[in-house]
């Protein structure tokens, strides 16, 4: 890893802004889109890039702000990878997102996000936090094939399970579903069924399928060849360089999914997972010390 003074942190407008304090990532994970080519990457992608100074940068973005915003953090790279367990930095960014009384949703995959399970919760009281966890398989064998470096999905659903004994909204990131791996109709139904059990608010899933371009396409066709002997040249003859590599199966495990979260009364429109998600209910604005 190596250490950078970054300009500034967040990124958006309005009420809802992204924040990454790390750059690349250690989770392995043989899909990610993070390590493609188009994010001109200048070192490798485990070498994290990690901004020393994002605690201050983050303190003063919010001190300047008239009014109370959520900020999302998770979309580019973990903020709870395995450097993070010694840094902190994620950490010191929510103290001070409690301090200002501004609104969290972190995304990962790792359970060291229970490490902050207790700032989350009086972040939650004070404004808003929702943990957001990715599942792409109920198989733990596959799991370790597809996201090696990260703890399994038993482990991630006892964390979803934590946060909502704790009040902390949940949402699911139900992808990638990578063809002929985990595009089964059993892997979604116990995927949701879980998640249901759990309490988890709502499940996004854009389609049942991966996206594939220069740089992730690479990495990931060496892991089929490692793990699924023969199955690259079955990509490679039915999708080509496409960058959307859908399901075959697609129309009917999307069909599943939907009619498996209103079952259970999660949101599955990714819309309405957005919307609850950034919202900051009015009473935490009349509480509004700015
Ligand atoms: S956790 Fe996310 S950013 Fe990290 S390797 Fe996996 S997909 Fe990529």
């Amino acid at each position: 890893m190596h250490f950078v003074d970054a300009k500034g942190l967040l990124t958006g407008s309005g009420g809802h802004f992204g924040m990454n304090i790390y750059r690349g990532c250690s989770h392995g994970c043989i899909y990610c889109d993070s390590r493609s080519k188009c994010y001109q990457f200048t070192h490798p992608f485990e070498d994290i890039e990690v901004k020393q100074n994002a605690p201050e940068l983050l303190e003063a973005a919010l001190r300047s702000k008239r009014k109370r915003v959520m900020i999302g953090t998770g979309a580019m790279s973990d903020p709870y990878m395995h450097c993070e367990e010694s840094l902190g930095l994620t950490r010191k960014c929510l103290e001070v997102a409690s301090k200002y009384e501004c609104g969290i949703a972190v995304q990962t995959k790792s359970d060291l996000v229970l490490r902050d399970i207790d700032l989350l919760e009086e972040i939650n009281r004070k404004a808003k936090a929702v943990v957001q966890i990715t599942l792409t398989t109920y198989d733990d064998d596959l799991c370790k094939i597809l996201e090696p470096s990260v703890c399994n999905t038993k482990r991630r659903i006892e964390v979803l399970e934590k946060m909502h004994e704790r009040g902390i909204p949940t949402i699911v990131w139900l992808t990638p579903i990578c063809p002929f791996i985990n595009d089964t109709p059993e892997n979604i139904t116990s995927i949701l069924e879980e998640c249901s059990r759990v309490g988890v608010k709502g499940v996004i899933c854009f389609d049942m399928g991966l996206t594939l371009r220069e740089g992730d396409r690479e990495y990931y066709y060496a892991a089929l060849d490692k793990h699924f002997p023969g199955l690259k040249e079955k990509y490679i003859a039915r999708y080509g360089n496409a960058y959307e590599v859908p399901s075959p199966d697609s129309k009917a495990l999307m069909n599943l999914f939907r009619n498996k979260c209103k079952e259970r009364g999660m949101l599955y429109r990714p819309d309405d997972c957005f919307k609850y998600m950034y919202e900051l209910p009015d009473r935490y604005e009349q509480l509004s010390f700015f």
